[in-house]
Formats: C-alpha cells, sequence, structure tokens
C-alpha cells in the first residue's frame, strides 16, 4: 500500500471529468435528487451533500475508484441500503458516495460446504430467499430485512432478532473480498473452516464501518432451517420482573427469540396500524418464539406459561396457533422503528452482559426518569442479548439541533453508566457519525490507538468514509 499523492486542488466538475476519464464505464449520477436520496441513512440528522453517485458494476470499477480516489485523496462513502441508524453512510461533505446497490448478485452455492458467495448490495431478504431454495437457512434477521444490504449487515455486524440462537453477522461470514483505500484486493477467509496462518483481516473488515475496505464479495455460511415455531407475547407488570421470565423461558424452552417493549412503543405500532393484542395496557411485553410441534414441547410451553403466571410475573397472554398469527404479534415488536420515524427519534442502542442487565435496566430507568421528564421515551430491545434501544422521541414543536443537544448530554452520563457497568455505547447499530463521541466510553486510549493504526495500514490517505467511527 503506497504513499498517498499530494491533495489535488481540482473543483468538484473537474474531479468527476477526472473520474470519468479514469472509469469510462462508471455510472456517475449527480442530479440533486440523487445526490438527496444516496447522501442520507435513516438517522436523516444531517444535511446530505455528495459530490456524486458513483454506481459501480463489478470489482474491477470498484477498484478503478479506489485508486483514482487515492490518488487525489477523494473521500469515499460505501453505501448499501441505507437503513443504517447511527450515520454511517451519510455524506455531508463533499464525498463520493459509493453505492454498491448495482453490485446485488448471487454468485455460487457449494451444497458441501453449504456456503452461499453473494455481491455486497444483495438485500437480505433477497439471501433468505436463496438459501431457501437450497433447502437451507441464512439465520441474520430484522425488520430491515427489505432494504438493508449484506455489505452493510457486514460493515455494522448487525445482529437482530435471532442473536439469541444464532449469534451476530460475524458468526456467518467465511469469506470476504475488500477493496482497500489503495484499491487493492484482498480475498480473505476463502470458506476455510480452520486456518491458523496469522491474523484473520477478515474480522477486522466485520463493522469497521466502511472505513478500512469496500465490501465487494461475502461468502456466507448456511445452516439448517429453522425448527417449527410458536411465538408467545406475555404482558408484565413491572421491569423488574423481565430477567426472571427470561430466565425461566430460557431454562424451559428452545428460546430463537426473547425480545420486549414498553406499552408506548405498543401504542406507536397500534397508532400505525396494529391490532392490539390485548384488551387492557400493561406496562411492559415480551415476545418469545421457541421450537414447538412436538406434544413433549407444548406441555413445556404450558407449563413454562403456568410458572410465569403463578409467580405474578404475567398479567396476560397470548400463544401463536399458526403462521399467520404468528407474523401478528411480530409485527407488533417489528414495526416500532418505523412507526416512531415520523418523531425523529434520538436512539441509544446499548449493550451489557446479560448477568448485568438487571442492575444496569434499574440504573438506567432512575436516570431516564430523572433527565427526561419533559420527553417520551421508547424503550425495546433484544433483552436476550443484553441489548436495550432507548429511543428518545422528539416534541413536535422543537428544534432539532436543540433537542440532539439535550440527548447527547443524556447520553454522556448513559455512557458513565455503561462503563460501570463494562458494556457498549453501540450493540448492533455501529458508531458511525451519532455515536464517536462516545467511543472512549466502550474502547481504552489503547485500543482505539490500535485501531486508528490499523485504519493507516487499510487507508493511508484516510479516503475511507472519514470521520466514522472516529477523527483522524
Ligand atoms: C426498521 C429498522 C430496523 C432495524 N433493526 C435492526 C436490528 O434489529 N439489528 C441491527 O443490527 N440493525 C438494525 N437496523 C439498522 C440497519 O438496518 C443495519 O445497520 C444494517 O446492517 C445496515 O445495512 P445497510 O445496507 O442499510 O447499510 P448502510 O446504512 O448503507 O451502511 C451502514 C454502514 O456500512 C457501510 N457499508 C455499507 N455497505 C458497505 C460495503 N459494501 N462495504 C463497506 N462498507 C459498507 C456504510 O459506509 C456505513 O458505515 C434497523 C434499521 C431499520 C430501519
Amino acid at each position: 500500500m503506497s504513499d498517498p499523492s499530494p491533495s489535488d486542488p481540482s473543483t468538484p466538475a473537474q474531479r468527476l471529468a477526472q473520474l470519468r476519464a479514469a472509469v469510462p464505464t462508471l455510472q456517475l449520477r449527480t442530479d440533486a435528487e440523487d445526490l438527496a436520496w444516496y447522501g442520507v441513512d435513516w438517522t436523516r440528522r444531517w444535511t446530505p451533500a455528495p459530490l456524486a453517485v458513483a454506481l459501480p458494476g463489478d470489482v474491477d470499477e470498484v477498484q478503478a475508484v479506489m485508486r483514482w480516489a487515492h490518488a487525489n485523496r477523494v473521500a469515499v462513502v460505501p453505501s448499501g441500503g441505507r437503513t443504517g441508524l447511527s450515520g454511517g453512510a451519510v455524506a455531508a461533505n463533499g464525498e463520493l458516495v459509493l453505492s454498491l446497490q448495482r453490485m446485488n448478485k448471487v454468485l455460487a452455492f457449494d451444497p458441501v460446504d453449504r456456503l452461499l458467495t453473494v455481491q455486497p448490495g444483495i438485500v437480505l431478504e433477497a439471501v433468505h430467499a436463496a438459501a431457501r431454495e437450497h433447502g437451507l437457512a441464512y439465520p441474520v434477521d430484522f425488520a430491515a430485512r427489505g432494504s438493508c444490504s449484506i455489505g452493510g449487515n457486514i460493515a455494522t455486524n448487525a445482529g437482530g432478532i435471532r442473536v439469541l440462537r444464532y449469534g451476530n453477522t460475524r458468526e456467518w461470514i467465511a469469506g470476504l473480498k475488500l477493496v482497500t483505500g489503495t484499491g487493492e484486493l484482498l480475498d480473505l477467509g476463502r470458506g476455510l473452516v480452520k486456518n491458523s496462518s496469522g491474523y484473520d483481516l477478515r474480522h477486522l473488515a466485520i463493522a469497521s464501518e466502511g472505513t478500512l475496505g469496500v465490501i465487494v464479495e461475502a461468502t456466507l455460511k448456511l445452516t439448517d432451517p429453522p425448527p417449527d415455531t410458536q411465538v408467545m407475547l406475555l404482558a408484565l407488570p413491572s421491569f423488574e420482573v423481565l430477567m426472571q421470565v427470561f430466565t425461566t423461558l430460557r431454562e424451559r424452552l428452545q428460546l430463537e427469540a426473547f425480545e420486549f417493549f414498553t406499552d408506548r412503543a405498543l401504542h406507536h405500532v397500534v397508532a400505525h396500524g396494529a391490532q392490539p393484542p390485548f384488551d387492557a395496557v400493561h406496562p411492559y411485553y415480551v415476545i418469545a418464539e421457541f421450537a414447538s410441534g412436538s406434544e413433549a414441547q407444548e406441555v413445556q410451553v404450558l407449563s413454562a406459561f403456568e410458572y410465569c403466571t403463578e409467580q405474578g410475573w404475567v398479567e396476560d397472554g397470548v400463544i401463536s396457533q399458526g403462521g399467520a398469527q404468528a407474523a401478528q404479534l411480530w409485527r407488533l415488536r417489528e414495526g416500532i422503528t418505523e412507526s416512531i420515524a415520523a418523531c425523529v427519534p434520538y436512539k441509544n442502542d446499548v449493550s451489557v452482559r446479560i448477568s448485568a442487565m438487571p442492575a444496569f435496566l434499574a440504573e438506567t430507568q432512575a436516570l431516564l426518569a430523572r433527565e427526561y421528564p419533559h420527553f417520551e421515551v421508547v424503550w425495546f430491545g433484544h433483552i436476550g442479548d443484553g441489548n436495550l434501544h432507548i429511543n428518545v422521541l422528539k416534541p413536535a414543536d422543537m428544534d432539532n439541533a436543540a433537542f440532539v443537544a439535550d440527548c447527547e448530554r443524556v447520553t454522556t452520563l448513559l455512557a458513565s453508566t455503561l462503563q460501570t457497568h463494562g458494556g457498549s455505547i453501540s450493540a448492533e447499530h455501529g458508531i458511525g457519525l451519532v455515536k464517536k463521541k462516545y467511543l472512549a466510553s466502550t474502547r481504552s486510549p489503547a485500543e482505539i490507538a490500535a485501531m486508528r493504526g490499523i485504519k493507516t495500514v487499510f487507508d493511508p490517505a484516510g479516503i475511507l468514509n472519514p470521520g466514522k467511527l472516529f477523527d483522524a
């Protein structure tokens, strides 16, 4: 990886002319509408201002763009489905957006290794469908499945609703092809089950948020299809019983998922068109999915439900009878992010070890009640993974900058609570722009220095997603 040439003082128009000359086949978009569309992710907090949007059709074009960007020191923002919630794919400072959306094909399936090789722009739902066609499953799953890309999933180490059983995206990546900040192509992992030959650079690329390279191909592990399942929705009287219900269900059932949400979250999903599950309103809800089908499993399910009810942990409950009802129940949890999007939520996505969850929950609940008496706070999360999503909703009449400033003040306090409990400021959404000022609450100075050093090796000119994760 060579040193960059000196900075080029050309104008945006001259730069684009240079890029067109360097990569004549490249699709480039510069219409205002495209710049606005491709310059933002789901945060919609920054005003989009990209130089242009490049839509390469193959790996050669990605390499050519990166060589040009390296030589001319042009900042590049790798871009997938832009469903990210941390500002990672935002281009607000004249960067070139490098959208992988046209590179969206399944390239190969290997039945012996049970591996599926795909291009980075393929949407998660299409990966699920491709795995199903071969009688197998790709188990990472969450509500943005219809629009997020596998490249974005890998770049954020996405989690979702089945982490409890299957782990994060990282567990499912058998190989990656990565184009670095100098345009070199690295072939990492190559689908090998065993490979003890030094640093595993594939794992550096996972969760690197587009700061080390552009993922141009991924080889995904597939697994057996999930068992037949049922879904249970429980209404709980208090936060305190949440972990007890989780521990009980995990001990007694083969849990596939365990998620929680509050009454306020349910309120928004129902206002968005979902069916209310119960007649009465309850403060907290749990949705659990578990293997079911055999008579023995059904007995276990009923006995677990009765046990929780007898302990006074459950005020009401429903168990799905068939796929349609299961989907209806899941909609109550999966519809939350979309149902509150119009309220411009400020999002915290935090994690602690599961064992630290009860103490962390109690402290966080007190902190938020004290600091946010004036804002509506919607809680939900993957409680079985120690991951909590705290969404603060902006009052309609409040200025966005003042709202964010107030939320950031409270996030500083939350970050310090997290530090006490050994947690992370980002469980699954990434650091991006939103959380970079809190990175030091989760990573030591020595770790951050090592991360900066690694960035310099992969991207010596500092052109890959600059300003995301940390400042140079
Ligand atoms: C309704 C909703 C529900 C969600 N639920 C979850 C959830 O349960 N769990 C979860 O983890 N996330 C969730 N998310 C967040 C989001 O969907 C994930 O972060 C997802 O992985 C982002 O994928 P994307 O293709 O949209 O990436 P983008 O938003 O386009 O990009 C995200 C980051 O990846 C980088 N990137 C994208 N493509 C590449 C590439 N090919 N090479 C290198 N870097 C790249 C970008 O530069 C950026 O830093 C949710 C979002 C929404 C809107």
